[in-house]
């Protein structure tokens, strides 16, 4: 829909890479020093068979970002970038108010929408996304920013995240004072809404979002379980395409491309390790039915190992937290550097043709 970046930014094209590529060495060391001060383990030792696999570590929860603190971070952000605008969406079941922010320069850009915990035990999306809009802050991102309008719904399943909810916890792993679960207040999977749009939560997204702006791109980052494997190695993570068969064809396409800037970017890190994600159809799932309903490409990525749950071998310890973040990082990133300069155009989506689909070493995982 409308995509223009690659004539609109021919001229300056040399330029923008530059500032494209220190705005990744940037956005990667950034979430280094987050490792770092987190006290996680070495990045290389932390993918696959990294620390804690068996009993997957310590699940504690007390380090992850909790809902009041993401809504200070994001007033205090608004308040110093000048770029960026912070609005709200609507309400969860709870009352809590959802937000997204933006960076709209010209409606005439190419937009893309990263969504974040749609289930709330699925945390560190929403870390990297933070760290993400600290970079948009910094001066070395303005030329990303000229380029592509960026929109930024963090923790839409904010009742589920601070385990505020109408049914009981207590069989969930975590350590700590708080749970997360995958469910809305009312036990709802919020990424089966989109068709019936029932719950305020995805209402919000929709009617304020959906609708309201003329999106290229999306990406709904999740998170799975710990035990899926692609070539006989554990993942760092998984991405997948709109399946249906009611998906435009050209959108199916520009999906593929932007799951191969992802892919090329976390591949090249040398830890990271996709697989291809094993999803349904249904359009009640935001990866087919905002493909089909808006004619947005839309790629899901899965991030490795769930903050919390009741079955102890899909969540993650905190060791792991440095290299998740990063990976979110770099996802959100390498894709609004390749959409600004028009470079995603000539994305190579061949590689679909032949990255595995993930298969789990012992038992499922969990649903996107
Ligand atoms: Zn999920």
């Amino acid at each position: 829909m409308g995509d223009v970046a690659g004539c609109t930014l021919s001229t300056h094209s040399k330029e923008v890479r530059t500032v494209r590529k220190t705005f990744r060495t940037l956005a990667v060391s950034g979430a280094l020093a987050l490792a770092v001060v987190a006290g996680s383990a070495p990045l290389a030792s932390a993918v696959g068979e990294g620390p804690g696999y068996g009993d997957n570590g310590q699940i504690t929860t007390s380090r992850l970002t909790t809902y009041d603190q993401l809504v200070a971070f994001l007033k205090d952000q608004d308040a110093r970038q000048p770029a960026m605008e912070l609005e709200v969406i609507g309400k969860t079941v709870k009352g809590r108010d959802l937000h997204l922010v933006k960076y709209v320069t010209d409606p005439a850009k190419p937009t893309i929408l990263y969504l974040t915990q749609q289930h709330g035990n699925e945390q560190l999306t929403t870390e990297g996304a933070m760290q993400f809009i600290k970079h948009l802050g910094t001066a070395n991102s303005s030329g990303i920013l000229d380029g592509v309008n960026i929109l930024i719904v963090p923790m839409l399943n904010a009742d589920g995240a601070m385990g505020d909810v109408n049914f009981p916890l207590d069989d969930y792993v975590a350590k700590g004072d708080r749970h997360l679960t995958r469910y809305n207040a009312e036990g709802v999977d919020l990424n089966r809404d989109h068709v019936a749009k029932i719950q305020p939560e995805t209402q919000a997204l929709h009617n304020n979002v959906m609708r309201k702006y003329r999106i290229d791109y999306m990406i709904d980052l999740h998170h799975q379980g710990t035990r899926a494997e692609r070539d006989g190695k554990l993942v760092s993570g998984s991405i997948l395409y709109p399946t249906t068969p009611n998906a435009d064809p050209a959108v199916v396409q520009k999906s593929k491309q932007l799951g191969s800037v992802v892919f090329s970017s976390v591949d090249s890190t040398g830890w990271g390790h996709l697989g291809k994600y094993e999803g349904g159809s249904a359009e009640t799932i935001s990866r087919n039915g905002i493909a089909v309903e808006y004619g947005i490409a839309t790629l899901l990525f899965e991030m490795r190992g769930m903050s919390d749950h009741y079955l102890g071998g899909y969540a993650l310890g905190q060791r792991s937290n440095g290299y998740l973040i990063k990976q979110t990082v770099i996802t959100l990133a390498s894709t609004a550097a390749a959409i600004a300069d028009g470079s995603i155009a000539d994305a190579d989506t061949t590689f679909w043709d032949s990255l595995a689909t993930q298969n789990s070493r012992d038992g499922g995982e969990e649903d996107e």
